[in-house]
C-alpha cells in the first residue's frame, strides 16, 4: 500500500518490547518471538479503526551473526499470521540489520527507518504516532518529525524513569493495548 490513503493515519510501532517480549539475549527465531499480552488484539483494533500500521525495528542480531534474514522472515511470518488471524494488518515492516559500529543511517536513534516509511507511504511524518519502549525509539521518532509515544512494556518502565527533559511531556501508556485505545478514542 502506498500513496495518500492512510485512513485514520499511519501509526509506527517498534517491535521488540512493544509487540513481542524483548530479550537481552536477542529474539533469534520464531519460537522466541512471543507476543506481549494484548498486543496482537491492539493491532487488530487499530486496523479496525482505520489506521495504517508499520513496524520499524533495529535488528542488529543480523550484524552480530545471531540470526539471518531467513530467520527474521520466519519471525515476521509468525507475527503477520497472528495479526491476520486476529483480523488486523501490518502494512509495512522496515528493519535495520546493522550493528552499532556500522555507521548506517537507519539504526535508531537515527531517523533512517522512519524516513524509509515516509517515502513508502508518500507522507509527512508530522503528527504520526510512533510507539516505542526505548529512548532510541523516541529519539528516532522526534528526529523524523513524528510524535513519540512511550509504552512501559519491554525497556519502557526503565526508559520512563530516566526520561530526558525534552520527552517528559510525551504520552506514556502501560502497553500497546492502552496506547491503541487512546489513539482510537482520539481519532473519533
Ligand atoms: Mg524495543
Ligand atoms: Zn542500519
Amino acid at each position: 500500500m502506498s500513496g495518500a490513503n492512510l485512513g485514520n493515519g499511519l501509526v509506527i510501532l517498534d517491535r521488540d518490547g512493544v509487540i513481542n517480549r524483548d530479550s537481552d539475549a536477542f529474539v533469534k527465531n520464531a519460537d522466541e518471538w512471543q507476543p506481549l499480552p494484548g498486543s496482537i488484539e491492539a493491532i487488530a483494533a487499530l486496523t479496525a479503526a482505520g489506521f495504517t500500521l508499520a513496524v520499524a525495528s533495529n535488528q542488529s542480531g543480523i550484524a552480530r551473526g545471531l540470526f539471518d534474514q531467513a530467520a527474521l522472515d520466519t519471525m515476521h511470518h509468525k507475527m503477520l499470521q497472528l495479526v491476520d488471524a486476529a483480523g488486523g494488518r501490518i502494512n509495512k515492516i522496515v528493519i535495520c540489520p546493522h550493528g552499532p559500529d556500522d555507521a548506517c543511517d537507519c539504526r535508531k536513534p537515527k531517523p533512517g527507518l522512519f524516513e524509509q516509511l515516509a517515502r513508502y507511504f508518500e507522507t509527512s511524518l508530522a503528527g504520526v504516532p510512533a510507539i516505542g519502549d526505548a529512548l532510541r525509539d523516541l529519539e528516532a521518532a522526534a528526529a523524523a518529525g513524528a510524535s513519540p509515544i512511550l509504552v512501559r512494556t519491554g525497556k519502557g518502565a526503565e526508559t520512563e524513569m530516566a526520561l530526558p527533559e525534552r520527552f517528559v511531556n510525551i504520552p506514556v501508556y502501560d502497553d500497546l493495548a492502552a496506547a491503541a485505545r487512546a489513539l482510537i478514542e482520539g481519532a473519533h
